[in-house]
């Protein structure tokens, strides 16, 4: 039994011009310990797949197909109260904006043991201790002072690792990470995702991993996910996707790192930009963006192709593969 499975998930917004799929045919399984990336450009589905996984879409939003379960019990049959154990004490979430998650009018200490004795029978001074212990190990120096103090007082830095030492307070077995280094400068960036992947490791927590940052991607998680306008169209191990992807999209996704660029040499972008939700596509949701596109792909949706330890949704894997770019 998986620890997470994701089946046929579908998610349906209802727009005043008709219901959009902001999500089709997303199946995948998590296991205890794996660090997994959903990566994608600004609206590719990305962050809808993780509040789906917490049952938290809400009007006019919903999901229409499949299911999400969590240790084969299907998170859209739980109770309230159900969903409300899982969510926090199980499956924990980190957002991009440490404000989101933080209560600017309550010390760091209020909010942290309220959390705890809203999920756990525990008196005042333990739920401290674990506070304490928390902030410890996401090194917030004199957790003891930080406890009295309000989010404001406190650096970007600072704020995003209580709200990661917030995540971890229920020990929990899958956290899910959206974006949570853009709105901290690039100086403490790296070191926040070496926080995030060491506490993984060493507590064995799943890590789902959403960002738009190939390069944050490849530095922490072992498996991949692609997405675009609402579908995974590559997903496999990381390295074997960052070293050889076969999918145009992710292709172009890696050929845009500045890493990827000699220098001196401009950036390369992927022409055009992600369809809205309610552009309706037939075939191949990315031939308006592909140099690779055939009729074939303007008419029919590609199924996955396995390509290696990857599945990609592409027409054209195989005859790519036996016909390399001139440039190499
Ligand atoms: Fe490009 Fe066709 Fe592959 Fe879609 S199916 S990515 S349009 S080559």
């Amino acid at each position: 039994m998986a620890l997470l499975q994701v089946n046929d998930l579908e998610v349906s917004f209802d727009m005043r011009s008709g219901s959009v799929k902001a999500l089709q045919d997303i199946n995948f399984s998590i296991e205890r310990g794996d660090r997994v990336g959903i990566v994608g450009e600004s609206g590719a589905g990305k962050s809808v797949l993780g509040f789906s996984i917490l049952n938290l879409i809400s009007r006019p939003g919903s999901i229409t197909g499949g299911n999400v379960l969590f240790e084969d019990r299907d998170l859209a049959n739980l109770s309230a109260k159900e969903l409300r154990d899982i969510r926090g004490n199980r499956i924990s979430m980190i957002f991009q904006d440490p404000m989101m998650t933080l209560n600017p009018v309550l010390t760091i200490g209020t909010q942290m043991i309220e959390c705890l004795q809203a999920h756990r029978k525990i008196n005042k001074n333990d739920a401290k201790k674990i506070a304490i212990q928390k902030l410890q190990q996401v090194y917030i120096p004199s957790p003891e002072t930080r406890l009295d103090q309000y989010p404001h007082e406190l650096s970007g830095g600072m704020r995003q690792r209580i709200v990661i030492a917030i995540g971890l307070l229920m020990d929990p077995e899958i956290i899910i990470a959206d974006e949570p280094t853009t709105a901290l400068d690039v100086t403490i960036q790296a070191e926040i995702m070496e926080l995030i992947l060491e506490l993984c490791e060493r507590n064995h927590v799943a890590l789902i991993m959403i960002t738009h940052d190939l390069g944050v991607i490849s530095q922490v998680t072992n498996r991949l996910f692609v997405m675009y306008s609402g579908r995974i169209i590559e997903q496999g191990p990381t390295k074997e996707i960052i070293n050889d992807a076969q999918h145009p999209y992710t292709q172009g996704l890696i050929n845009a790192l500045p890493q990827m660029t000699i220098r001196g040499e401009r950036l390369q972008q992927i022409p055009g930009s992600m369809p809205s939700l309610n552009t309706r596509i037939t075939g191949c949701v990315f031939h308006p963006r592909c140099e690779h596109a055939e009729n074939t792909c303007t008419r029919t949706h590609p199924k996955y192709t396995t390509s290696g330890g990857c599945k990609v949704a592409c027409h054209m894997v195989e005859k790519m593969k036996s016909q390399p770019l001139l440039s190499e």
